[in-house]
């Protein structure tokens, strides 16, 4: 089959692959994803649940719908075209160097924690947007069907596409940012793709894991099931940074005294 022609078959098929070659993509694509998952299950043996999620308090637990499914499939395809560009990027963009004699502390290690800092700086604020009520019903509710999510990547990309395709814009707008000021390495570019995967997984798999140093909480899992059981806190994906600039952080908080006031959601199922 002759590869797809025109910008919009540039945008959809970066690598410029005939048909089957792009469907095996996307069915590659999954499969990898869903081997990380599996990992990070795997790794989450030897961490603890969350606070939160012990005890005999019941959990509210969404089942998956028509519409889950739906949203999911497309996620699927949009997530493997952006993986296209990612990789396409790695091989061949001017912006990005490859040998590993041009890997350094700027465009290896410095490139990557800016791309961390700079895509929770666009997010948390685009993220927050999506919760403003006129908004909000219309896209990012879907996500927040699930208040104690616990699928990893299932209930990660179970969102809106509209809010997966701004968060891979804004992704890949990160990317551009770090590669026009100090440079970028493919290995940091790549990186940044694994752990941007696992950390999303992580972040809805209801296991307690933090990356803290130098004094600062870095990244917690527990931060970002705050935002789904207090929906105005922590719109940061990784980093709660933005957040504490923003106003809008909320410590992780995990005894029923502390409890913050419950969903519609949870009340439903008392
Ligand atoms: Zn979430
Ligand atoms: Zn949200």
């Amino acid at each position: 089959m002759e590869p797809l022609l025109g910008p919009l078959a540039s945008l959809v098929n970066p690598l410029s692959v005939s048909f089957p070659m792009w469907l095996a993509c996307v069915a590659m694509k999954e499969i990898g994803l869903q081997a990380a998952d599996l990992g990070v299950t795997w790794a989450c043996r030897f961490l603890k649940e969350l606070p939160s999620r012990t005890g005999q308090r019941v959990l509210y637990k969404n089942q998956l719908d028509h519409k889950d499914m739906m949203f999911l499939s497309i996620n699927s395809v949009i997530e493997a075209v952006f993986s296209c560009h990612i990789l396409k990027m790695m091989w061949t963009s001017p912006l990005v160097v490859r040998s590993w004699s041009s890997f350094t502390i700027l465009t290896g290690p410095l490139a990557l924690l800016l791309i961390v800092l700079l895509n929770d700086m666009l997010y948390a604020p685009a993220h927050r947007l999506l919760h403003h009520p006129s908004v909000y019903p219309y896209i990012h509710k879907h996500h927040h069907r699930s208040v104690y999510p616990t699928r990893g990547n299932i209930d990660a990309r179970n969102e809106h596409p509209v809010e997966q395709l701004i968060a891979m814009a804004l992704w890949m707008t990160a990317v551009h940012i770090s590669a026009y000021t100090v440079g970028l390495h493919a290995a940091a570019l790549g990186t940044h793709l694994a752990l941007m995967t696992t950390g999303a997984s992580l972040n809805h798999a209801g296991y307690d894991f933090e990356i803290r140093f130098l004094g600062v909480d870095w990244y917690s899992t527990g931060a970002h099931e705050m935002h789904h059981r207090r929906p105005d806190k922590n719109f940061g994906q990784f980093t709660m940074l933005w957040d504490k600039l923003m106003g809008t952080y909320i410590p992780y908080l995990h005894d029923e005294g502390a409890e913050p006031k419950k969903s519609e959601q949870e009340q439903k199922c008392d």
